[in-house]
């Protein structure tokens, strides 16, 4: 599945203490928009691609939302149903209508209103999927195999209980991917995984594609360019062996 997947958070233009890195501005989604638009890529979901056989009529591309943030409503989804794009929102599910309790926990990050039970089902409701991002955000390599299968598998059953129907996408915390992966995560009943940097990319952790302050239309049309997932294929597993030597 070569399709690019871009991975957002927060949409804001005053993103609190410690949450820079993990949010763009408006007028940044909207360059953002506007170049997917301007090399005519079709947003999709997961879902809809297993729906119609992986078959495409499109180009295609797939925008990810990790965390759920609330105030994505005041902004980035309106945008988004103003020109019919899709996306999938995964959210941890122990926070659902919370906050963004391990950012202020472990790295004193500003807090942030998540989606609650009602926003999370109207979303689906307008065919955007919705996707595990665990109950409670934890790391998977600091936590048991036990541990990741609970919480990949109580996560599911909570969505899957409140929006009545099957939940096939989880996108990693962090984006690590543990161990023995592909057997933890399709034996839990999911078809895809979400990872970020990845050193073969497969159904069960795709990589995806970071958007930053710093992007500018032109490397955004980069990113969104079958080169830059070839240099992804290459300078991915660099990037794990750096992150290997340094543990
Ligand atoms: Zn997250």
């Amino acid at each position: 599945m070569n399709i690019p997947i871009i991975m957002l958070h927060h949409i804001n233009n005053l993103p609190g203490p410690g949450l820079e890195n993990w949010s763009i501005s408006e007028e940044k989604f909207i360059l953002l928009l506007n170049t997917i638009e301007k090399h005519g890529f079709t947003t999709t979901t997961f879902k809809l691609l297993q729906a119609h056989n992986y078959q495409r009529r499109a180009k295609a591309i797939i925008l990810s939302f990790d965390d759920c943030p609330g105030a994505l409503f005041e902004f980035a989804i309106p945008e988004l149903l103003k020109r019919n794009m899709k996306a999938v929102f995964s959210i941890p599910t122990a926070q659902i209508g919370g906050f963004n309790q391990w950012d202020v926990a472990e790295q004193g990050f500003a807090s942030v209103t998540l989606m609650n039970a009602e926003q999370l089902q109207y979303l689906s409701s307008l065919g955007m999927e919705i996707a595990s991002h665990g109950q409670q955000h934890l790391r998977a390599n600091k936590i048991s195999e036990q541990q990741f299968v609970e919480e990949i598998t109580a996560s599911k059953k909570t969505l899957e209980k409140l929006l009545n129907q099957k939940i096939q996408t989880l996108a990693y915390p962090y984006g690590e991917v543990p161990k023995n992966y592909k057997k933890l995560v399709s034996q839990a009943g999911y078809t895809f995984g979400l990872s970020i940097y990845q050193w073969r990319s497969n159904q069960f952790a795709l990589r995806r594609i970071g958007i930053h302050a710093s992007d500018t239309e032109s490397s955004l049309s980069f990113k969104l360019s079958r080169s830059y997932q070839f240099m992804r294929t290459f300078f991915d597993p660099i990037l794990w062996i750096k992150k290997a030597i340094r543990v």
